[in-house]
C-alpha cells in the first residue's frame, strides 16, 4: 500500500513558542518580563536549549525583546505568524540529531578510512587553516570534512544522512542569528583543534577515540551557541548589518 509522504515534520521550537505567545496573550502585558529560561523549560517540560529557541524564534518575529542582563520582555502580544515562516530546524534540534550519528559515522570512518580517505581530510583541514588565516569562516573545508568522513563508512544512507544534516543547519533561520552575533574569531582555534583531533584518531584507527573526539566537536559548537545566544550577546553585540527580516 502507498503511504502518503509525511507532513512537514513540527520544529520543537515551534511548538514551545506557540506555547509561550498563548501564555503571552493570556497573562502578560506589553513591557513585562518572562520567566527565566530554566522556569520555562520546567514549565513546558522541554530542555533549556528548546526554550532558547523558542525565544529567540519569537524575537525575531517582534514579539520578545532580549535585553542584556536583565532577561526577556513582551513588546507586542500580537500573535507571532513569522516564527512559522523561519527557515529550518532549530539549531540545538539539529545538533542533536549530529550527536546521535555522526559520533558513530567516525568511529566507523576510523574502522574503514583508506589512505584516500586520510589524504581528503588532511586537505579539508589544510584548507580550513587557510580560511583561518585569511580570516574567513571555512564552512565549505567544515562541510567537506564532515561529508569525507560519511564516505569512509562506505554507506550511502549515512552520506545522504549527513549531508541533510549539514544542510539543515546552514539553513536554519535561528541558527543564521545567532551567527550574527558571534564573534567567530574566538571560535576559529577551537574550531581546528576539534577537527584535527577527530582527523588524528580517525588515522591511528582509533573508532572509540575518533568518536569521542566528535562527540566533544559538536559539545563545544552547541556550548558556543548557548554562549553566544544568551541574553547578554543577543542584546549587546553588533547587530547584523542589517539583514533583511526574512520575508515569507
Ligand atoms: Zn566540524
Amino acid at each position: 500500500m502507498l503511504h502518503d509522504p509525511p507532513s512537514k515534520p513540527e520544529r520543537s521550537f515551534e511548538i514551545v513558542a506557540r506555547r509561550i505567545a498563548a501564555m503571552i496573550q493570556a497573562n502578560y502585558r506589553i513591557g513585562q518580563r518572562l520567566p527565566a529560561e530554566r522556569d520555562l523549560a520546567k514549565t513546558f517540560g522541554v530542555s533549556r536549549p528548546t526554550v532558547r529557541e523558542a525565544i529567540l524564534s519569537l524575537a525575531m518575529a517582534g514579539m520578545l525583546k532580549v535585553r542584556s542582563n536583565s532577561g526577556v520582555y513582551v513588546i507586542s502580544r500580537q500573535e507571532a505568524p513569522d516564527v512559522h515562516a523561519l527557515e529550518g530546524f532549530g539549531p540545538f534540534e539539529n545538533l542533536e540529531a549530529r550527536q546521535l550519528i555522526e559520533p558513530q559515522i567516525a568511529a566507523i570512518a576510523a574502522q574503514r578510512g583508506t589512505e584516500a580517505t586520510f589524504a581528503q581530510l588532511a586537505e579539508a583541514l589544510a584548507m580550513m587553516r587557510w580560511e583561518h588565516a585569511q580570516g574567513r569562516e571555512a564552512d565549505t573545508s567544515d562541510h567537506r570534512f564532515h561529508m569525507v568522513l560519511a564516505e569512509a563508512t562506505g554507506n550511502g544512507t549515512l552520506v545522504s544522512i549527513s549531508d541533510s544534516l549539514w544542510r539543515a543547519q546552514t539553513e536554519s533561520g535561528i541558527w543564521q542569528e545567532i551567527h550574527n552575533h558571534m564573534r567567530m574569531e574566538d571560535y576559529r582555534p577551537m574550531w581546528r583543534r576539534d577537527h584535527e583531533a577527530i582527523f588524528e584518531a580517525v588515522q591511528a584507527r582509533n573508532p572509540r577515540k575518533a568518536s569521542l573526539a566528535m562527540t566533544r566537536h559538536l559539545t563545544n559548537i552547541r556550548d558556543a551557541l548557548m554562549e553566544a545566544s544568551n541574553a547578554k550577546s543577543m542584546a549587546t553585540t553588533k547587530a547584523p548589518a542589517n539583514a533583511p527580516k526574512k520575508v515569507r
